[in-house]
């Protein structure tokens, strides 16, 4: 029997887009041009969010392996935002330090867009500044300092060979963050993109039709077997907590991956991609300020 008829009996098994693996990989391979541009990366907290200090741990973590200088600056969160705006201009005169994220959440007094216009561009390594979203949209030539998670999940499809070229891309969430640049992205690599929210009739009309299904919602279970077409690759980017404290998808993961062709699971898929790109924009934001003068 050719090969070909052997596929359709047993057709080829569901793969597990392995962020993890992949992060530890890229950020091994960031170390010689850390070395050579020596980066260093701050981070301002602001208060005590529990998420927030897992997060700002594997950061750590992810420099200390990529051979980062980081700098972790923490701040009460009774801190005003003029406060805070000059901490961060504090650090954006800073000859020493290459790269500065501001974790968030920040406190309700304080408004995200302010802080974050106040970062200098060429330090904003989270890619989080208007500067460097509008670049995104030019073209991936332009992706300097792209914003983490949308990169990190571009590099996880390329990794595994998934094709975006063409195929029906939809992503699920219109966050400034995540959702709005990751369909952008998709649509400069010339997917067909698709993004839905809150307010989108019939969610899943659109979901099912998708080659490429990207979920970032903050919802568990949102996503369930029904709403995937056979042999999409899903990427699933929430993160929540299950009732006995564990972490999970917005993609009911048991199921849908039964239908899939490649799924990311959590944890271990977008969240490790995240820092990895993280830490890419880093050494990168170093060696573009090394070679200007
Ligand atoms: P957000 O709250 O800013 O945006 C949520 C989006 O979901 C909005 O666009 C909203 O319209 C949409 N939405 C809400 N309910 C919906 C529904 N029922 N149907 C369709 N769309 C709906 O969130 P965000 O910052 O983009 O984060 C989304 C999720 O991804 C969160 O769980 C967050 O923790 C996670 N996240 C993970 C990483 C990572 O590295 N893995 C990074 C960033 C965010």
């Amino acid at each position: 029997m050719a090969l070909d008829g052997l596929f359709f009996i047993f057709p080829s098994p569901m793969k597990i887009l392995d962020g993890k693996a992949l992060s530890e990989e890229l950020i091994d391979s960031a170390k010689d041009e850390a070395t050579k541009w020596k980066p260093k990366l701050a981070v301002i907290l602001v208060g005590e969010n529990p998420a927030s200090l897992v997060y700002i741990k594997n950061k750590k973590k992810a420099c200390e392996r990529a051979g980062i200088e980081y700098e972790e600056r923490r701040f009460p969160d009774t801190i005003t935002q003029d406060q805070l705006i000059s901490e961060i201009e504090k650090i954006n005169t800073d000859d020493g330090i290459s790269g500065l994220i501001v974790q968030l959440p920040l406190p309700e007094h304080i408004q995200v867009p302010l802080v974050i216009r106040a970062i200098d561009p060429k330090k904003d390594v989270d890619g989080f500044h208007a500067y460097n979203l509008g670049k995104i949209f030019l073209s991936p030539d332009f992706e300097d300092l792209p914003p983490a998670t949308p990169s990190g999940i571009i590099r996880l499809l390329d990794h595994y060979d998934i094709p975006i070229r063409g195929q029906e891309a939809v992503v699920v969430g219109h966050s400034n963050h995540v959702g709005k640049p990751v369909s952008i992205m998709l649509l400069n690599r010339n997917a067909t993109v698709t993004t839905c929210h809150i307010h989108t009739k019939d969610l899943k009309s659109h979901t099912k039709r998708a080659d490429i299904l990207i979920v970032a919602v903050g919802k568990a279970g949102l996503i369930t077997a029904d709403m995937v077409k056979k042999g999409a690759v899903v990427v699933d980017v929430g993160i929540n907590r299950t009732e006995d404290g564990k972490l999970c998808g917005d993609v009911d993961f048991e199921n849908v991956s039964k239908k899939a062709s490649f799924i990311s699971p959590v944890p271990g898929g977008v969240g490790p991609m995240t820092v990895a790109a993280l830490i890419l924009n880093t050494v990168h934001a170093a060696k573009r300020q090394n070679l200007k003068p």
